[in-house]
């Protein structure tokens, strides 16, 4: 089969792979869509493995299911979280795979969905598999994984409908928090990024006052916003000193900081001024497929403002270009 596989710091070639051979407990995927995430952005600019194949936002068909996989057929219109458990963790021995603590991750430890097919190699709906109501088309699909990081994340910050919340960095996990923020009913979003393209998108999302980082700053404007009483919670979607700051400079007394966007650098900061207002600051890393996928049926979140290019798999090396270092790129998907 095709796949786009790495071969060093910004080198992703299209070339031909050995099809993949389904696992008793896996399924092989036809690929329909498949997104470039951010996450695989970081190995392509920072040269990840040789061999690499990327891809975990994707959707397609299901065309072969292993001997030991029950409750799945072929034909079914899916999205998957791949993973492999490890067999061995307190979670595996209690056969609880799906809370593996030390699983190994599809289009990282092992080849993902930039390809004709996919192997996912733990296969229970529900769990790892998740079959797509008709109403989600594979596009939508394909945007579950990104959209359950930002629910995940909205729905452990418990919003209220009388909150001031603000969202800072607008990539795709932030751009999603904006529309599931609104789609749960906060009183004001304001959302704070740099790219025109993105700034435009965050108003399209349900932001009601969009800030252009690049140009204004965006600490005072929220400050301003909220009477200088700062929001109830901020959504930190960048992982830079910068925006880290802005957070603990906007959150109210007592209020919120969740830490959504990945820290490539370690930071520098005085704990004091998270003390002297009784901050709370909140790790977010997870998802939450099923309540993604019941926010795309019921037409709450809608995905196609959020992609902005689409390539075939032979011009995967341009999907990846236009992804990171495209100022119009949002969200980039491969289409098999
Ligand atoms: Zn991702
Ligand atoms: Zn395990």
């Amino acid at each position: 089969m095709k796949a786009a596989v790495m071969h060093g710091a910004k080198d992703i070639r299209t070339e031909t792979v050995p099809d993949p051979v389904c696992a008793p407990h896996g399924v092989i995927i036809k690929v329909n869509a498949c997104g470039v995430c951010g996450s695989d952005l970081h190995y392509y600019r920072h040269d990840g493995h040789d061999g690499t194949i990327f891809g975990h936002e994707f959707s397609g068909d299901i065309v072969e299911v292993g001997a030991a996989v029950k409750d799945i057929t072929t034909g079914t219109r899916c999205t998957a979280v791949g993973f492999s458990p490890c067999g061995k963790c307190y979670w595996c021995r209690e056969g609880k795979m799906h809370r593996c603590s030390d699983m190994a991750l599809l289009g990282y430890h092992f080849p993902g969905a930039m390809a004709e097919y996919v192997h996912v190699p733990f296969a229970a709906p529900g769990r790892s598999i998740f079959p797509l109501p008709e109403k989600l088309t594979y596009e939508d699909a394909a945007s579950v994984e990104p959209l359950s990081i930002s629910y995940f994340s909205v729905n452990r910050s418990q919003p209220k409908e009388s909150e001031i919340v603000a969202v800072i960095g607008l990539g795709v996990i932030g751009l999603y928090a904006i529309q599931v923020l609104k789609a749960t009913g906060v009183k004001q979003i304001l959302a704070s990024g740099r790219r025109p393209s993105r700034l435009a998108a965050a108003k399209t999302c349900g932001a009601d006052i969009v800030i252009d980082a690049a140009r204004e700053n965006a600490a005072k404007i929220i400050m301003e916003a909220s009477g200088n009483l700062g929001v109830n919670t901020v959504f930190e979607c960048a992982g830079t000193q910068i925006t880290f700051d802005q957070c603990v400079a906007v959150a109210r007394g007592g209020g919120k900081i969740m830490l959504v966007g990945v820290y490539e650098e370690p930071l520098a900061w005085q704990p004091l001024s998270a003390i002297s207002k009784n901050l709370t600051l909140i790790g977010c890393l997870g998802g939450n497929f099923p309540a993604a996928i019941e926010l795309l049926k019921q037409g709450r979140v809608k995905t196609q403002d959020m992609i902005s290019h689409r390539f075939s798999l032979d011009e995967a090396a341009e999907a990846f270009r236009t992804q990171d270092a495209d100022p119009t790129a949002i969200k980039v998907m491969i289409k098999p």
